[in-house]
């Protein structure tokens, strides 16, 4: 599809900055933002509400196709173009950071007929481009031909930190080596899981933000990006 703006995809573990990094290169480009973790969040937080196990594939699967298909799940944007959602009329953003649902998310996300029913959702968003979308599978399988990709890692235990500061900067003080347990579990579920498992698109630029600054990622994928995007307006 030729678009005039790029899709931008960021995908990556558990951990490496993503939505960091994603909102401050969407707010410097002037992109839509799009965080594709907080889909499988709402649909875990829903599937929970409606009384089901999230490891039932089918009774889940079901819920999400559901959700889709009557409009319930909806993305909508802030005034400052935060990502915000929600379960029919109710915004459900503020409870998608809780813990226990992101533990859900992961879940849920195993399932094939959750994934398939989220594609559609995430395609509509970002078709025109103008995007930055970020998750595990944005580069591999939601926008194969996004004209931009990056795929964001860090060290284990870099990981585990930002997610243990994370959480301090919210007054919960965690266990550091069981968060690293946390992230280390999550991780092996994207990478093994048999539908859309995280792995780097071959033509994804990877960065290893272990040692850099998020102003430095940003400002190497805004460079990036804005290259691409020029070499598309020349088109
Ligand atoms: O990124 P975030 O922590 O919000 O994602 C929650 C969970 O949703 C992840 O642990 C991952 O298993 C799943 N996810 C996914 N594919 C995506 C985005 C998130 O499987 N594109």
């Amino acid at each position: 599809m030729s678009r005039s703006r790029p899709v931008v995809a960021i995908d990556g573990p558990a951990g490496a900055g993503k939505s960091t990094v994603t909102r401050r290169v969407a707010e410097e480009l002037g992109y839509l933002l799009l965080g594709t973790g907080a889909l499988y969040r709402a649909v875990a937080l829903s599937a929970r509400r409606a009384g089901l196990h999230w490891g039932d594939g089918v009774g889940v699967g079901a819920h999400a196709e559901r959700l889709v298909e009557s409009g319930e799940l909806t993305v909508a944007r802030g005034p400052t173009g935060e990502q915000r959602v929600f379960l029919g009329v109710e915004e459900v953003t503020a409870l998608l950071g809780d813990q226990s649902v992101g533990q859900g998310a992961s879940e849920v996300s195993t399932h094939p007929a959750v994934r398939a029913a989220l594609l559609e959702v995430q395609r509509r968003v970002g078709a025109m481009g103008g995007i930055v979308a970020e998750g595990r599978d944005v580069g591999t399988v939601v926008f194969p031909d996004a004209e931009a990709k990056f795929f964001l890692t860090a060290s284990l235990a870099v990981r585990a930190e930002r997610r243990y500061r994370e959480l301090l900067g919210q007054g919960i003080a965690g266990d550091l080596a069981a968060i690293q347990q946390e992230v280390e579990e999550r991780d092996r579920r994207d990478r093994e899981r048999a539908v859309a498992p995280l792995r780097r698109a071959d033509d994804a630029m990877k960065i290893d933000s272990s040692t850099l600054s998020a102003e430095e990622v940003v400002a190497l994928i805004v460079e990036h990006v804005r290259q691409i995007a020029r070499e598309l307006e020349a088109k």
